[in-house]
């Protein structure tokens, strides 16, 4: 069985316990707008276009049997309605201004990468986090992935946006140690304008969850503007001290995946967005404790 990833990061220490390998899987039903791996949302292959490190060495021109490159007044132009995605000018583009997002592996291969850092999992009682994108999309695939780690006793992980149909948990639910489960803000009108989808689906997702006595991390990011006011954060406090959740998560928002836009030509709403500071981000850990919820600032 095969699913496709966009990228895998080894030495991960802000997915879960311990130190971890993060495996993403492509393709999202969410459109946050303030998502930092634009790349993750398209559940296909993309190429990604890094302008700056071209070299104009005409490789890319040169190597498309489907003309998707040309040169028009000096300036080199994509046709992305032409590229068939083969790869070809990846391959030849040594600046790696070319990048292709997206690669088919079997559950071997990734287990393959996986395997790789075992003793780092023993050692710091780490593992693996499946994560996206929405990896619940391929959910398949994952239970494959996620039985084969816990045959080897690697402990398993999955960071879920949970807008999926309940039936899709239902097919990992016994392989998987630990849920992290990202919960944006309770407005629904609000969560529609700003993630594309009403947050019904994903509520009643959690509660069925927890309610399966299952190990959940709440993650929240805080988006300046968007959900961090003190209406935003007591609405979510409201809903989740009443469930047994292990632990939420505060994520700052930051601005890191702002070239990434660029590279994919999808305009980036958000680019002049500043990082709350830790001040901001600790007074709002602040109202989380007084509900008696255990938080945690990242
Ligand atoms: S192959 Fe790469 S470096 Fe060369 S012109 Fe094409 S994009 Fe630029
Ligand atoms: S990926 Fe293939 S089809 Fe697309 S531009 Fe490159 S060489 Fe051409």
């Amino acid at each position: 069985m095969e699913g496709i990833i966009f990228d895998i990061q080894r030495f991960s220490i802000s997915d879960g316990p311990g130190i971890r390998t993060t495996v993403f899987l492509k393709g999202c039903s969410l459109k946050c707008i303030w998502c930092h791996n634009p790349e993750s949302i398209n559940s296909k292959k993309e190429l990604q276009i890094v302008s700056h490190k071209c070299i104009g060495c005409g490789n890319c021109i040169a190597v498309c049997r489907n003309h998707g490159y040309e040169m028009i007044d000096e300036k080199k132009v994509y046709y992305k309605d032409r590229c068939q995605l083969c790869g070809e000018c990846v391959s030849q583009c040594y600046s790696k201004s070319l990048q292709m997002s997206g690669k088919n592996m079997t559950v071997e291969e990734v287990m393959t990468e996986i395997r790789k850092d075992l003793t780092f999992y023993e050692d710091s009682n780490g593992g693996v986090t499946f994560s996206g994108g929405e990896p619940l999309l391929q959910s398949l695939f994952l239970k494959e992935l996620l039985k084969k780690c816990q045959s080897e006793g690697i402990h398993t992980a999955v960071d879920t946006a949970g807008n999926v149909p309940f039936g899709s948990f239902m097919h990992i639910i016994d392989y998987t140690d630990l849920f992290l489960f990202d919960l944006k803000m309770m407005d629904r009108e609000k969560h529609k304008k700003y993630t594309g989808a009403f947050n019904d689906l994903i509520h009643a997702n959690l509660k069925k969850l927890v309610q399966l006595k299952k190990h959940v991390f709440i993650r929240i990011p805080v988006i300046p503007g968007i959900n961090n006011s003190k209406e935003d954060m007591q609405k979510l406090i409201e809903f989740i001290k009443n469930l047994p959740i292990d632990l939420v998560e505060l994520l700052p928002y930051h601005s890191l995946g702002g070239s990434k836009y660029e590279s994919l030509a999808i305009p980036y709403e958000l680019a002049s967005l500043k990082t709350p500071t830790k001040e901001e981000m600790t007074e709002i850990g602040k109202w989380f404790k007084q509900a008696n919820i255990n938080v945690k600032v990242s």
